[in-house]
């Protein structure tokens, strides 16, 4: 079932050729979110894997994160908190300098969004080099939280992002 799921999953992602910029392939989510079945299927993979794991919090990545964090939040029944670009967030943050992919970048999370020693899952639709997932840890540990596990819809394997998150348990469904 879950297998048939993630076959359905990955032939949905559609890869668009030197976006943003020349070189890198990117792989279009847009597909999973606009049918109903693949999108309740996408959700349903980190459903299973958060299974069991005591979790207090999602924290999600700007911006496909938060589609999929979100919703995994609210089956869940558990808050939901959105780490953000810089000066997003109108409140006073915790921020992080990262490099990614395709260049550098600022994320922000709130100092209040996370009570000390709550068991957070991170959430995003992709981990390609790691730094912002990385960024994500450091934040997430500095407002108190204990990052439980790193979850991701896919995983460019090539690029070795979990390195990065060294001691965090990593997880992905599509890898590439
Ligand atoms: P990184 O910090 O290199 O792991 O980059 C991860 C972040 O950038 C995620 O939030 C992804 O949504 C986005 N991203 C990086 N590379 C790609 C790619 N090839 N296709 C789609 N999204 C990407």
């Amino acid at each position: 079932m879950l297998a048939d799921s993630i076959a359905e999953l990955r032939a949905a992602v559609r890869d668009v050729p030197d976006f943003p910029k020349a070189g890198i392939v990117f792989k279009d989510i847009t597909p999973i979110l606009s049918n109903g079945k693949l999108f309740q299927a996408s959700i349903d993979v980190f459903l299973e894997q958060c299974r069991g794991k005591e979790i207090d919090k999602i924290v999600g990545i700007d911006a496909r994160g938060f589609l999929f964090g979100s919703a995994v939040a609210y089956e869940l029944g558990v808050g939901f908190v959105p780490l953000r670009k810089k000066g997003r967030l109108p409140y006073k943050t915790e921020s992080a300098k990262y490099s990614l992919e395709y260049g550098e970048a600022e994320m922000e999370l709130h100092i209040d969004a996370i009570e000390d020693g709550e068991r957070i899952v991170l959430i995003d639709d992709l981990l390609a080099t790691g730094g912002t997932s990385a960024s994500a840890a450091t934040l997430i540990k500095k407002v108190g939280g204990v990052l439980v596990e790193a979850q991701f819809l896919i995983e460019l394997e090539f690029l070795h992002g979990r390195e990065k998150l060294a001691t965090i348990p990593v997880v992905s469904f599509l890898k590439y």
